[in-house]
């Protein structure tokens, strides 16, 4: 029988390998709805390719360009926000949640309220709106299922275990392409080259997020959330090759690790087919010819983003919400020329201090007090935005 899915965020890196994922897997798979920001040739393209019932584009301004590009297909067209949230509505085995940032909460919460399962990418929902996501899934009854290349194989590793025998949950950062660069280097570094990701091809965000190594503590929050886990039971290592993508480590000092190659569509496979195990295109790990393992602590002095991303998580309130935002406000800044990368936690840091100090560090109760939260702070995010351009 084939599974119905939708797929939010279409047109970007992990919604591209969806795509190719769905297409290889013949009719096991039934579309309802893809959608995408403003790429509308891309949009069609794909919803053609996939036969999907129908394609929402984000920005009205390219619903005429999606119209034409779909003309005679049969698949319906639509635009606005508002649209791709009905669209989230619309109850299917499997939606896959590829918007980057926070614009991809309120669809994936519609989309639980729905009662379909979740395939998610979208880490903000977790960083942003934990417990409330968390809590709404329990509610629904849905399955969160990781895509996140660490915590699908976090998932994996736990198939069956008893959480008393675990002591850590280990996940690996490669430590991005400024790994071995001199402190005093970071500051002149560009979008161009912190885009330019040693082992993983991914959208410039999240890119950007894993030269900071904010990626990586984004993901200790996601871990934390996804599994329930302790803070202090969280560990990171940094492991230049991305061939283990994260540990676990039993109370007897057993280690259990999983490994594969750095293709997205391995852990987009296993959550579409999941509990069944299927064949990717996805290149099998050649040990031999990767030779050589390697493992160090990640420096955080020198990307004191991962530090601020612990801290946040510790602090268990709005912390992770605020921290989410003001970071997406540095990195749009950084990838526009506007700021220095070094400045990227700095912008991160002032708004923790500053939200702190007005007492807004409070547990957002629901999605909808974790996007209020997330919108002060980014007003508070621009305000030093403002500030630093006035400065300089
Ligand atoms: P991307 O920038 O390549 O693609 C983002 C997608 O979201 C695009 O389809 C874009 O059209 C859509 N989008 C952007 N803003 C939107 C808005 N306001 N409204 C509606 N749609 C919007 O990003 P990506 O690298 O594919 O990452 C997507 C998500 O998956 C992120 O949350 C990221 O952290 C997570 N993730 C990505 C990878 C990876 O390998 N790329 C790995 C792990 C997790
Ligand atoms: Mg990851």
């Amino acid at each position: 029988m084939s599974r119905r899915i939708t797929l939010l965020g279409a047109t970007g890196s992990i919604g591209t390998s969806t795509a190719d994922v769905i297409e290889r897997a013949g009719d096991r798979f039934e579309v309802n709805a893809i959608t995408a920001h403003s790429n509308a040739a891309k949009l069609a393209e794909t919803a053609r390719r996939l036969r999907a019932r129908r394609a929402i584009v984000a920005d009205e301004a390219h619903l005429k360009t999606l119209r034409d590009a779909l003309f005679g297909s049969g698949i319906a067209a639509a635009a606005g926000a508002s649209a791709i949230e009905e669209a989230a509505s619309e109850p299917v085995d499997i939606v896959l949640s590829a918007i980057v940032g926070a614009a991809g909460l309120k669809p994936t919460a519609a989309a639980i309220r729905a009662g379909s399962d979740i395939a998610l990418a979208n880490k903000e929902c977790l960083i942003c709106a934990g417990t409330a996501f968390m809590a709404l899934a329990r509610e629904h009854g849905v399955q969160v299922l990781p895509v996140d290349s660490e915590h699908n194989a976090l998932y994996q590793l736990l198939d069956r275990r008893d959480p008393a025998d675990i002591r850590t949950y280990t996940l690996t950062a490669s430590g991005g392409p400024f790994r071995s660069w001199p402190a005093e280097r970071l500051a002149e570094a560009t979008p161009q080259q912190a885009v330019a990701h040693p082992t993983w091809s991914m959208g410039a965000k999240i890119s950007v997020d894993s030269a900071t190594l904010m990626n990586k503590g984004l993901e200790l929050i996601e871990a934390h959330h996804l599994f329930g886990l302790d803070p202090d039971a969280l560990d990171v290592l940094v492991h230049p090759q991305s061939v283990v993508h994260a540990l676990i480590t039993f109370r007897d000092g057993s280690i259990h690790a999983e490994l594969g190659a750095a293709d997205m569509r391995r852990a987009i496979g296993y959550c579409l087919h999941w509990p069944e195990r299927v064949r990717e295109p996805v290149a099998t790990l050649d040990l031999a010819a990767v030779a050589q393992l390697t493992f160090e602590r990640a420096d955080m002095e020198r990307f004191p983003a991962l530090r601020l991303a612990m801290e946040a998580l510790r602090h268990q309130s709005g912390a992770s919400t605020v921290l989410n935002a003001a970071n997406e406000i540095a990195v749009e800044a950084f990838l526009k020329g506007g700021v220095g990368f070094t400045e990227i936690p700095k912008i991160v840091e002032i708004a923790l201090t500053a939200a702190e100090s007005e007492g807004l560090l409070v547990e957002p109760a629901s999605v909808e007090e974790a996007l209020e939260l997330d919108a002060i702070a980014r007003r508070i995010a621009r305000a030093d935005l403002k500030r630093r351009s006035a400065a300089a």
